[in-house]
């Protein structure tokens, strides 16, 4: 058979954009049009059942059976209407991907007449048969039995499937027959309700007329495209998602002028064609860039509420790869799909904003509201300082483990960066201390509080470096890994700020009952916290060696593996954290962690044995077909008495047997660790086995790889080579 690479080469090189029509409609008309969103629920819901609905998305009111009926028939009529045949609950199992199950909405009757059926009790539950989804122990393999639950805050939307009919989706909950959560939603949920009570109760230290504070997220997703019969042509990319070998291209992203360069014309319109359909969707996506390495982008969408994001950011996903398909593209959501190029990841910019339209993290020019921000600002310091260990934790995947602090991505320590003038402003609380709080707001300007704001809105300074960084007025969590679903960290952030702000209020509650004054109280509180949380924030190059120093002086965390960095979910502050804030309970967290761990060692396995099959198979027998080739020549001129000349020739067959019996070595030494890693019975060791010892030899039998690339004959090369992968059209 011809060498695989050349036939996918020839058809990716010959591949055009493909056109993309633009639909009929203004691209604001088409907004949420497959959405069965508010507005649609409002003109074809009963004034009763639309605002006992809107009760339920606002405040988590309950819908009963009667106005579940009504929804589900509104539902359907809209959904027919628009073409679907099948309707199915949507959601988030911790495989990591997303799952439905899809039922028609046709039905016999009894006297055998067939109509179209879809009832509130079908709306609000189903029972799909979860035996075959992680749950960690919480189901035992005999009671199969799950359910999922209709989540009316997010809206139902129609997927396109693309061979006619179209399918309601019900974004939902997916909890097992005892109840524990067996996804990523029941607790993000939860830790965002609780965020809402904590954050509420604080704002109405400073405003009475808040009611509700709603946590915000804005996923900057960043990806890979590859040409699909290159993609193919990689069993390691169809495999683990990941190029377990290549060798660095000539030109990587040195020259730095990918970044915000212009789009390529086949990727443009693959770009295009999905954010109309995302648009449909209600997902707003804005922004489209090319990232830092070539054939790397980003799409961003306007911030949403959190859940609702996060079902959109899930939603995008799957319309990506769908949508690359009809370009012949696959997308590489993994964190480090190449090596020496820089990995994806998924910004999580997060913030918290008020039933009256503040965002709290905001600076003003009032002096109230600075204290107000500071108070807020200065508690998201003091929760993340707390449970640095747990956001670690929260992101910590085999992909990520690439990643983080490979000298492009943050490193997997967690600090926070806030700027020059916030540092300016921190400071200034902390230390002037003594000031005297009679008169009333000239309190702000004694504590210099007031200069903030001016200040502020013209600091553009950025610090890509830090692994939660402060941009003005919004968090960005840079550490979330590019193919990570966001609720994982969203539900640790919310949830320890959620606590932190509890913890606040109680304080600022006893000095109240104290009888002190509560600016003097609130600046007092948050003076400590500063002081108590000041070694998290690092503001220079968190790529650098000096900070993995600085930081270890510092007493930071530093957790490379994952194995470790989830461990950290097991410890009992963990567990009382998640129980306090009623987020999760031990047995769902242990449930939790085992998943995490369990997809961990999984991913590596692939990765080791894909890595042992291409070694061999493909590159140890392509090594000695041409070194019998080199041998041939070497003869030939041996034999016409030109042995000075075959010496140059035997140098390339020696190099080649060196690095072919390094490589064999190298597989056999890790196949063998491999069989001891699977043997052990306790997964904690066994994970730690595959980061430590089996990873061990990825480097090493990658580096012999990577040079016989460089010495074989580009002819004769099985491996579609970085170059060929990365540069598109
Ligand atoms: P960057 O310069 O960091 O690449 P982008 O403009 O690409 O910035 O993305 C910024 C993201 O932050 C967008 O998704 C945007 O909607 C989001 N964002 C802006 N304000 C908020 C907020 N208050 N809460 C959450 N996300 C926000
Ligand atoms: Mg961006």
């Amino acid at each position: 058979m011809a060498n695989l690479r050349f036939k996918a080469l020839e058809i990716a090189q010959s591949r055009q954009a493909i056109p993309v029509a633009p639909p009929a409609e203004r691209v604001t008309d088409l907004y949420a049009s497959n959405t069965f969103n508010q507005e649609v629920m409002r003109s074809l819901l009963s004034p009763e059942a639309y605002l006992r609905i809107t009760q339920a998305i606002n405040t988590g009111g309950k819908i009963d059976r009667e106005i579940a009926d009504e929804v589900a028939n509104a539902m359907k009529s809209w959904a027919i209407a628009k073409d679907a045949t099948h309707y199915t609950h949507w959601f988030q199992p911790l495989t990591g991907d997303t799952a439905e199950k899809h039922d028609a909405f046709f039905d016999i009757t009894g006297e055998g007449k067939a109509i179209e059926k879809f009832k509130g009790s079908a709306l609000v539950q189903q029972e799909p048969d979860a035996s075959s989804f992680p749950s960690g122990g919480l189901r035992n393999t005999f009671e199969a039995r799950g359910y999922t639950g209709w989540d009316p805050g997010s809206p139902a939307f129609l997927m396109d499937n693309g061979a006619g009919g179209k399918t309601l989706c019900i974004p939902s909950v997916f909890i097992s027959y005892t109840g524990e959560a067996l996804d990523y939603k029941t607790p993000l949920l939860k830790a965002l309700h609780a965020l809402d009570k904590a954050a509420t109760a604080v704002c109405q230290f400073f405003d009475r007329h808040i009611s509700k504070v709603t946590a915000t997220l804005g996923p900057e997703q960043e990806y890979f495209l590859v040409d699909k019969a290159l993609f193919y042509a990689r069993p390691d990319l169809v495999m683990a998602g990941r190029t377990v070998f290549g060798h660095a291209p000539a030109r990587g992203q040195q020259l730095e002028d990918h970044y915000f360069g212009t789009i390529p014309p086949r990727v443009n319109a693959f770009m295009v064609d999905f954010e109309f359909e995302a648009i449909k969707l209600g997902i707003p996506v804005r922004t489209r860039h090319n990232e830092v390495a070539p054939g790397q982008f980003e799409v961003a969408p306007t911030f949403e509420e959190v859940n609702l994001s996060i079902d959109h950011n899930a939603l995008l996903m799957d319309l990506m790869e769908k949508v690359a398909e009809r370009h012949n593209f696959k997308v590489l959501f993994h964190e480090k799909p190449f090596a020496g190029i820089n990995g994806s990841g998924k910004h999580n910019n997060w913030s918290m904003s008020t039933d009256t339209g503040v965002n709290l993290l905001a600076p003003s020019s009032k002096p109230r509201e600075s204290l107000r921000f500071l108070t807020f600002l200065v508690n998201v310091i003091k929760a993340v300082h707390d449970n640095a260990d747990l956001m670690r934790a929260s992101i910590a995947s085999a992909g990520n483990e690439y990643r983080l602090g490979a000298n492009e991505a943050p490193p997997a320590i967690v600090s926070i960066f806030v700027g020059a003038t916030l540092t300016k402003a921190l400071e200034d609380l902390e230390n002037k201390s003594e000031i005297s709080l009679s008169k009333g707001d000239n309190v702000y300007y004694k504590l210099g509080i007031n200069r903030i704001p001016a200040l502020l809105r013209d600091n553009t300074d950025r610090n890509r470096t830090s692994s939660f960084a402060f941009t003005g007025n919004k968090f960005e969590f840079r550490a979330v890994g590019g193919s990570a679903n966001s609720a994982s960290s969203m539900t640790v952030i919310n949830t320890i700020v959620a606590d932190q702000l509890t913890k606040f209020k109680v304080e600022l509650d006893a000095r109240l009952l104290n009888g002190e004054k509560k600016e003097l109280a609130i600046v007092d509180i948050l003076k400590q916290y500063y002081a108590d949380s000041k070694r998290i924030l690092f503001e220079g190059n968190g790529y650098s060696d000096e900070w993995v120093d600085e930081a270890a002086k510092r007493g930071l965390s530093n957790f490379k593996t994952t194995p470790e960095a989830l461990g950290i979910y097991l410890q009992s502050e963990s567990v009382k954290l998640f129980e306090r804030v009623g987020v999760l309970t031990r047995a769902e967290v242990e449930a939790r962690y085992e998943i995490e761990l369990e997809k961990y060692i999984k991913n590596v396995q692939i990765e080791s044995r894909v890595m042992g099959d291409l070694a061999t198979n493909h590159v140890v027998s392509t090594a000695l077909k041409y070194q019998n080739k080199l041998a041939e020549t070497a003869k030939s001129l041996m034999d016409i008495g030109m042995t000075d000349e075959a010496e140059p020739i035997k140098d390339i067959i020696r190099a080649i047997s060196q690095h072919v019996v390094a490589i064999k070595n190298g597989v056999a030494a890790m196949t063998e660790t491999r069989k001891k890693a699977n043997n052990l019975s306790n997964t904690a060791e066994m994970g730690m086995a595959y980061a430590t010892e089996v990873k061990s030899f990825f480097d090493q039998i990658r580096y012999e790889v990577d040079k016989l690339e460089l010495i074989i004959d580009d002819e004769d090369w099985p491996l579609v080579k970085y170059r060929e992968l990365l540069f598109i059209k």
